[in-house]
């Protein structure tokens, strides 16, 4: 669709920009909806990160994605934080209010639980759940299952200190386990989520044995790349359910645009083939 003087913009801001799938992601939906708008990406460098977020409004930005670097940097920026950017730490999706303010949301929260509903009907309520990984990823999804009344969170990391800064952080259900004890945390577990980058492409597979699971967890791996890992393979071989990471990061896209473009996206098989084209060109 062309541009007319009334478009509304919004894009994704980080350094380098070009990895990012957002453009494609955003554009996917903008087509779809035929909406008049652009999601552009903005390379910004470090040094002009704070001119760029304040021009946003000025230049009729509707809102940006932060992308690698700059989650943490942004939080200062902003002039308003919701609840899940706050906690974890980190903002990924920027709304400019209507008086030019700068309000900070965290969507990969969300975006990981409402993956996990769309693809196997798992809901965090009372549950008891394992995560792997105490990094930005681990921080949002052992938040949003805290959020949402699990009943249990086991954070268990390589690094045992980061996972006990994490559950001393974020605390309620969340408890540090070392990697030693996985086993143990595993028996009873309703759910495992791999929120390392073990198994990504160029990094070791993660090995982790399966058995001491029940036969209704559910297994979700947020690596996407490749989006078939091993520990999904040995998942599905034990007759688990599995849930792959390309649909967290199509969800977590949904509130953004939702506030930049008025519309809600919906998560498509057509959505989930166009991206992953991409990802696996
Ligand atoms: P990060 O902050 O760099 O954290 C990496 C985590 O992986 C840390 O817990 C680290 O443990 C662990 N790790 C790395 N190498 C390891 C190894 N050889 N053995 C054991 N543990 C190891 O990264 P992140 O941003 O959280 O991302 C983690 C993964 O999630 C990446 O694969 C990323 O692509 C994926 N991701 C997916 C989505 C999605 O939408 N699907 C969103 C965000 C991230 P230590 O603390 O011991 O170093």
């Amino acid at each position: 669709m062309s541009l007319t003087g009334q478009s509304r913009l919004a894009g994704v801001i980080g350094w380098p920009v070009s990895h990012s799938r957002s453009p494609r992601l955003h554009g996917f939906w903008l087509d779809e909806l035929g909406i008049d708008g652009a999601y552009v990406p903005l390379a910004v460098p470090p040094d002009r990160l704070g001119d760029a977020l304040k021009g946003l409004p000025a230049l009729g930005f509707r809102g940006a994605n932060m992308t690698v670097p700059y989650k943490t940097a942004a939080l200062d920026a902003c002039d308003s934080l919701d609840p899940a950017a706050r906690a974890i730490g980190a903002v990924n999706t920027i709304v400019v209010g209507e008086d030019g303010m700068l309000a900070g949301m965290n969507t990969d929260a969300m975006g990981f639980l409402a993956n996990l509903d769309q693809e196997s009907g798992f809901r965090a309520a009372g549950k008891n759940a394992v995560v792997l990984g105490a990094g930005g990823a681990a921080r949002a999804i052992a938040w949003a299952l805290a959020d949402a009344g699990a009943a249990r969170v086991t954070v268990v990391n390589r690094t045992p200190e980061r996972a006990e800064v994490l559950a001393a952080d974020l605390g309620g259900p969340l408890t540090a386990r070392p990697w030693t004890a996985l086993a143990d945390s595993l028996a009873g577990a309703d759910l495992l989520v791999n929120a390392t980058s073990l198994g990504m492409q160029g990094k070791p597979p993660l090995d982790v044995d399966l058995s001491p699971l029940g036969a209704d967890a559910v297994v979700n791996d947020i690596v996407y790349t490749p989006l078939k890992t091993e520990l999904l393979r040995q998942a599905r071989g034990r007759g688990l359910t599995v849930v792959d990471g390309l649909g967290m990061l199509l969800h977590q896209a949904v509130p953004g645009f939702e506030r930049w473009f008025g519309v809600t996206p919906k998560v498509t098989p057509a959505l989930r083939s166009f991206v992953l084209e991409d990802l696996t060109a």
